[in-house]
Parts: C-alpha cells; structure tokens; sequence
C-alpha cells in the first residue's frame, strides 16, 4: 500500500450506465495501478433526485464487475454534522454571504452579484455563496494538462448551501475529501470547472488539493453526456465483460484478452497508462 487514497463518489439518481463504469473503472484502475486505497462513498445529499434503491443497485453493479472497494462505503446522508460544522467554519472565517437572487437575476446582473444582491431578512429562505475573492483560474490535470476555466465562471459566487436548505454539491464533495483523506481524484470530464471552485474551499480551509485526472465523457447518438437524467440504459450486471471491455476502450485503454473479469481487470491494472502523477494540482491565480 502507497499513501494513494482513491474513490468513486456516485449520485444515487438511477443504476450506472456506460458512462458512469467509466468513473468507477478509471478511478479503481488509477488506485489500484499505484497501490493505492479506493473507497465508495454515495453522495446521497440531494433526496429530489434520488431513485428508491440506486444506491444499493450501484454496489451490486461494482461488486459484479469485480470492482471491490476498500473499507466501508460512505454515504453523505449520515454527515451533515460535519458539512454544518464546515459552514460554521467557513462562515465565522467571513467566506460567506446570504442571497436570495433567483437564476434569472443572477444571468441579468452578471455573475458578480454580490454589489447588487440585497441582502434578504433574517429566517428569509436563502443560499450561502462563497465570497469568490481571489478565483482560481486554473489546474493541472493529469490527463488535459493545464485547465483553464473562463475568467467569469472561475469567478462566480458559487453556492454551498442551498436555498431549499440541502447541502450543495461543492461543500460536501470537498468536507468528504479532505475528511478521507484523498490524495487523488479521477472522475467524468463534466466535473473539470467545478474542480477551481473546489480547490477555492480547499484554500479556504488550508487543505493541500488532490492531483487531478479527468476522465473522457461517454457521449450518447445525440452528442449530449450519458447521464441517468437522460436515462442512459443501465449496464447488464448478469454480463460484465462487453461493458468492461467497453469502458477501457473509453478509457484509451489496451483491452487486453481476457475470458473473466478478474483476469480483465488483472491485466488493466498492468496496462494502465496513466501513471505520472508527478505533477500535484497547482492552483493559478
Ligand atoms: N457525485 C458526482 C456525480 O455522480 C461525482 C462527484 C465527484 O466525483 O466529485 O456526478
């Protein structure tokens, strides 16, 4: 074992599909690869779009694929605690501010809201923005190299806690990285803009970011990203080896001869070419 710490992070909205093997296929050959850890952990935080038993269907669709992770899974409906206590931190830090601006609003004032957003009352429903002072506007990426994300979207206010009141997306994708202990982290290319805005609160928290690889997006017939929104068909937990075969030639990856899974992955693991991670995440200002 190497100091890598590894994971898949699915949305329990609907079963894996291609382009979701793709993730937990990249993501473990990566860990594995480097002699790393590879968790699970279910980010179960949005409930409006949770289908009844994705999350279980999604651990058995990984254990079919021969795709074992270390230690127990973990799923962020069990740790708002922890995201409230990193608001709290956040907040008393002043990295916050209130604002009850609609999308709309938000498109005609331009994406620095912040001089115009009147503040809405006290107890009135509204979301928390992270004061964008200084954006990052770009990464390294093990796979695109340097990423460069438009000036105005590295620029936003982007919200961590929601109007509705749920948690959002960033604030605990990052409270559960750096809680974990993650050190790398693979995942679908759809991610690639948020990752400045992660490494913001990274910043914000005096937490060393993770080095970076952003995978290939599966693309359907209609040119748009496979996603369970657009109910991409769920892969066959009865036949994994088409879909594994599949998913590593998504990946750029040799599809090495193999009749069992086991064997497959043996030899994936061998052959996976993304093994230089010399360079870490740099943050540019
Ligand atoms: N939960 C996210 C998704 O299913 C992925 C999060 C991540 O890998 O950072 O799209």
């Amino acid at each position: 074992m190497t100091g890598y710490v590894g994971r898949f992070a699915p949305s329990p909205s609907g079963p894996l599909h291609l382009g979701s093997l793709v993730a937990a296929l990249g993501s473990f050959l990566d860990a594995r690869a480097h002699g790393g850890r590879w968790l699970v952990r279910i980010e179960d935080i949005d409930p409006p779009r949770e289908m009844p038993g994705a999350s279980s269907a999604i651990l058995r669709t990984l254990e079919a694929f021969g795709l074992h992770w270390d230690g127990e899974v973990r799923y962020q409906s069990r740790h708002h605690q922890d995201y409230d206590a990193l608001l709290a931190r956040l907040g008393s830090q002043g990295h916050l501010y209130r604002c009850a601006c609609t999308r709309k609003q938000l498109k005609e004032q331009g994406l620095h809201l912040r001089a115009t957003c009147n503040p809405p009352a006290q107890g009135a429903p509204a979301a928390l923005r992270f004061r964008n002072d200084a954006p990052i506007t770009g990464f390294w990426d093990r796979a695109q190299g340097q990423v460069t994300v438009p000036q105005a979207l590295a620029a936003e206010d982007f919200i961590i806690h929601r109007k509705d009141g749920l948690y959002a997306y960033q604030l605990a994708v990052v409270a559960d990285d750096i809680d974990q202990g993650m050190t790398h982290i693979v995942r679908g290319s759809d991610l690639v803009e948020a990752s400045v805005w992660q490494l913001q609160l990274y910043r914000a928290l005096g937490a060393a970011p993770c080095s970076y690889l952003h995978l290939p997006l599966v693309l359907g017939e209609d040119g748009q990203k496979l996603s369970k929104q657009n109910h991409a068909a769920p892969i066959d937990d009865a036949n994994p080896l088409p879909a594994l075969r599949q998913a590593l030639w998504h990946l750029g990856q040799q599809v090495p001869q193999a009749d069992s899974v086991e064997d497959l992955l043996k030899a994936a693991v061998t052959q996976w070419s993304h093994l230089d991670d010399s360079q870490p995440a740099q943050a540019r200002v």
